[in-house]
């Protein structure tokens, strides 16, 4: 999987993506990036790649050339033709995704559509945005990595090359899996602990020390749900649940000390 980063600030990706599961996917050959200065494609002794707002109002917005010839050089993209009226270059099929507060909302999702495509294009916007040709007429995707502003969509496309490549086989050990993330399943995870058993008389679950695993993965899967029903209930509406998970469910509901009974099994 690549993909092709384009940002005014390039050096921000060292560091983040340099290291761990991103760099061992890298070196892996799973994954690669490409980082895009837009100011390389600007033009003009000073490169300007931003410019007043029309209109007035505080703030620069980037301006959309550099952005075209960027993107559509990176990709091989014939250049858009004055006057089409058309978004997303036609059969093209890979996302250019303009990073974006008003996008819709990354989440796991979003997440494993994206880890299906060979390539994908990321926008990264600054100042007060780009403008708004750059999302009508190039981008096939807007997103959002959640209901803030950020000072600049470079955090957002780090957040997405990081939990995409998480996905690709190969890319976890053998020994971890994504299978069971929070999030994965529809359910939040279930704790974990390692040695020791016994931390300032904190102890860890007799059940996780008894080897018997039949009862671990009942002990997971019900801490999964005592734990999703106590801090993400809306998750329940949507997670796939067995019958025993439901009869499950409502027999902590009839005891209504849910959040006792997580904190007693922690
Ligand atoms: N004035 C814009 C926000 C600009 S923030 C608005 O109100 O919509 C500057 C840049 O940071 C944006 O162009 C975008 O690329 C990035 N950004 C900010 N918040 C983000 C978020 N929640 N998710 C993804 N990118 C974000």
């Amino acid at each position: 999987m690549h993909f092709d980063i384009f940002t005014l600030f390039p050096a921000m990706f060292a560091g983040p993506l340099d290291d761990s599961i991103v760099m061992r996917a890298r070196a892996a050959g799973l994954v690669s990036l490409a980082l895009h200065n837009i100011r390389d494609y600007a033009e003009g002794k000073h490169a300007i790649t931003d410019d007043y707002p029309y209109g007035g109002g505080g703030g620069m917005v980037m301006k959309p050339e550099p952005i075209f010839r960027a993107v559509e050089s990176v990709l091989g993209l014939a250049p858009r033709a004055a006057g089409e009226p058309e978004a997303a270059p036609a059969g093209q099929p890979i996302p250019i995704i303009l990073l974006t507060p008003q996008g819709r909302c990354f989440d796991q999702s979003v997440a494993l559509e994206l880890a299906d495509h060979a390539r994908i294009a990321l926008i990264c916007g600054r100042y007060e945005g780009v403008d708004e040709r750059v999302r009508r007429y190039l981008c096939t995707d807007e997103i959002s990595i959640g209901d803030f502003v950020l000072s600049g969509g470079e955090l957002a496309a780090m957040v997405i090359v990081d939990a995409v490549t998480r996905l690709l086989p190969g890319a976890l050990g053998a020994e971890q899996g994504a299978a069971d993330d929070s999030h994965a399943t529809g359910l939040l995870e279930y704790p974990h602990y390692t040695r020791p058993p016994d931390f300032h008389g904190w102890r860890v679950p007799e059940i996780l020390l008894s080897g018997h695993h039949a009862n671990v993965l009942r002990w997971r899967r019900q801490q999964a749900l005592l734990r999703t029903a106590l801090r993400r209930p809306d998750m329940l509406e949507t997670a796939w649940l067995t019958k025993d998970d439901l009869a499950f469910l409502e027999s902590m509901e009839r005891e209504q000390d849910l959040a006792q009974r997580l904190q007693a099994d922690l």
